[in-house]
């Protein structure tokens, strides 16, 4: 009797763990990086079949493509374009997808004491323009322009979904948002596509879908801002987004000093004391502005915003100190 119960225990123990076997077997990791927003989109998915990997991937790029063509500041025919060529005059019919993205980037702001701001557009192509030229603006050109900042001048009107710029000079650059919201967008196509487990990264803004196949966290390493080559640390993410900005990819040294991409509108200059700022959050339109607006900032602000709002976070600054919240284990 008891040998025949141990068989059966047996039969079972090998059936549950050859299904299991099959099922992980049966599963396909595929991955595609493409160009979109100017940078590197990488997409991995964990699907049944590598045609389904594939379709699905298709489908979220192409929602990364129609966000682009949407928001870029760029392209002729944005709609971020069409605001901007109305600013002072008339409000512009939008998507809601715009309303969303502008929305999120204005609470951002209110809760950063406005270091986080898409008005910033004509202090960015400024600085765009000197730096392709090796130069730097100078100190008469950033003061004409400050007074065109202020975030406090973009009218949203959600019922009639328009977008108003009060000041006719005023550009907004989405350059600080889209990239967090489009990772989003395409993680909820990927699931519309039936993908439970993927990770879809535009440049430092990565959404993890889900966990890896077996259960486990997807894991990333954060790079260390001056060695290129060495990990700072490596974050585990279960359906969760993780964003990073730092110094170290888009700069220029002039005289010696480093000019990055990221302005303090306080002083209309690239903003100093973070190298780089990472933090783990829920929402990427939230947690890919709040990271930009935590390289501003500065540690102790910025780290007492990180954790009003239950996020994790890991900073470093100019002097190599290294600083995070609880939740993030930092092996130095
Ligand atoms: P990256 O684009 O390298 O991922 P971020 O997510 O931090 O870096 O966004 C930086 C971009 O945001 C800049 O290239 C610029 O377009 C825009 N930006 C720079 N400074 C600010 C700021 N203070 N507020 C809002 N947007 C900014
Ligand atoms: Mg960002």
């Amino acid at each position: 009797m008891i040998r025949n119960r141990r068989i059966v225990q047996y039969s079972l123990i090998i059936v549950v763990s050859s299904l299991l076997i099959f099922s992980c077997a049966r599963k396909r990791t595929v991955k595609k990086t493409e160009t979109i927003m100017g940078t590197n989109v990488t997409i991995t998915v964990v699907a049944d079949t590598s045609k389904e990997g594939d379709a699905a991937i298709g489908a979220a790029m192409d929602e990364i493509r129609r966000l682009d063509e949407m928001m870029s500041l760029y392209k002729e025919n944005s709609e971020v374009t069409r605001v901007n060529m109305a600013s002072g005059k008339h409000p512009i019919a939008v998507s809601p997808e715009m309303i969303e993205v502008v929305e999120n980037a204005v609470a951002v702001a209110k809760l950063t004491d406005g270091v986080f701001d898409i008005t910033m557009g004509p202090l960015i192509v400024l600085w765009r323009m000197r730096t392709a030229e090796g130069d730097i603006p100078t100190e008469k050109e950033i003061a004409r322009i400050l007074p065109r900042v202020n975030y406090r001048n973009i009218i949203v009107n959600k019922k009639k979904s328009t977008l108003f710029l009060r000041r006719p000079d005023m550009i907004i650059d989405l350059g600080g948002v889209a990239k967090g919201y489009a990772a989003d967008r395409a993680a909820g196509i990927l699931k519309q596509h039936g993908i439970m487990s993927a990770l879809v990264a535009v440049a430092g803004d990565i959404r993890a879908l889900g966990a890896r196949p077996d259960g486990s966290p997807w894991r990333i390493g954060v790079q260390h801002p001056r060695k290129p080559k060495t990990t700072l640390t490596v974050l585990d993410l279960r359906d969760t987004f993780i964003s990073t900005s730092g110094d170290y990819e888009r700069f220029v040294i002039k005289a010696g000093k480093r000019y990055h991409h990221i302005i303090d509108p306080r002083t209309g200059k690239p903003s100093t004391g973070i190298i780089s700022a990472t933090i783990i959050g829920d929402r990427g339109a939230i947690v890919d502005p709040l990271t930009t607006a935590l390289f501003v900032l500065g540690r102790e602000r910025g780290m007492e915003i990180v954790n009003k709002l239950g996020y994790e976070a890991v900073v470093v600054d100019e002097d190599g100190g290294v600083s995070h919240t609880a939740g993030i284990d930092v092996s130095e």
